[in-house]
């Protein structure tokens, strides 16, 4: 058996990242640099978010622009990994008896390439999606981590994608550089907080943090993804925070390594 693969969750943010560089950017391709190369990649997107829990097992999957008024230049980018109907069918047998649903049409979303894009920009590392199941509670996703862990020892990177605070109605739209509202801030570090300390069972809690969980979480989706990643943390793993910072005063891009 070879090295573990590390781990990482990503505040994606902004679509526009992907046709961008600046110190996100930066800090996924620094990302990309830092870790043994890939056999493969599963990731875990707040942008598949299904009423069940599915695969993508698609052998070329289309780049999807699930995103509205953008400038055309981000409609045009394609990002054209392979996918792995293998590892998708692997995927399935290790979450048995639970049933995921194989898809064999599911594209890749820009909480996946958006980011990817910049961290393997030859796109040469195949790529398969696993579905948030929006009907389950925080525990079953933290499980789903924990029962995906053989992965790490075969190579595979496993890759959450959201943000820890996600207020959209909030959001300063085309105005990135605005000061945190304070709630976010609050919420963001003790989430951090919590994960420094390993404190799974009060991270799965988030709902009773009070009016900062409700601002900054106000739909699950962004913040599921990150409970796979920590499911996925073993003992004595080192845990670290590759970028920080809050865009729009209410979206974290804080991104956390495991190993
Ligand atoms: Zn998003």
């Amino acid at each position: 058996m070879g090295e573990v693969m590390p781990t990482v969750f990503f505040g994606h943010g902004n679509p526009m990242n992907a046709i961008q560089s600046n110190v996100y950017t930066e800090s996924w391709r620094r990302f990309g640099h830092s870790i043994p190369k890939p056999k493969a990649i599963l990731a875990i997107s707040a942008h598949w978010y299904t009423p069940d829990m599915a695969v993508s097992g698609t052998p070329s999957p289309e780049t999807i622009h699930d995103f509205y008024g953008f400038p055309r230049e981000l409609f045009e980018v394609t990002w054209p990994a392979p996918g792995s109907p293998d590892l998708a069918e692997h995927v399935q047998k290790l979450l048995l008896p639970l049933s995921v649903r194989f898809d064999a049409d599911r594209g890749l979303d820009h909480g996946t390439w958006a980011v990817l894009c910049h961290v393997f920009p030859d796109a040469d590392i195949p790529v398969v999606q696993l579905s948030i199941d929006e009907r389950k509670p925080p525990e079953f996703h933290y499980e789903i981590g924990q029962l995906l862990q053989p992965l790490r020892d075969e190579g595979t990177l496993i890759v959450g994608s959201g943000n820890i605070v996600h207020n959209l109605s909030a959001y300063a739209w085309g105005n990135e550089h605005v000061q945190p509202y304070d709630w976010a801030l609050r919420f963001e570090s003790t989430v951090r907080k919590l994960m420094l300390e390993k404190k799974d069972r009060e991270l799965l809690a988030y709902r009773s943090m009070g009016q900062d969980a409700k601002l900054s979480v106000p739909s699950p989706d962004h913040f599921l993804p990150l409970l796979y990643i920590l499911g996925l943390r073993r003992e004595n793993e080192q845990v670290s925070f590759p970028v920080e910072g809050i865009e729009g005063g209410a979206l974290s891009m804080l991104s956390v390594r495991i190993g």
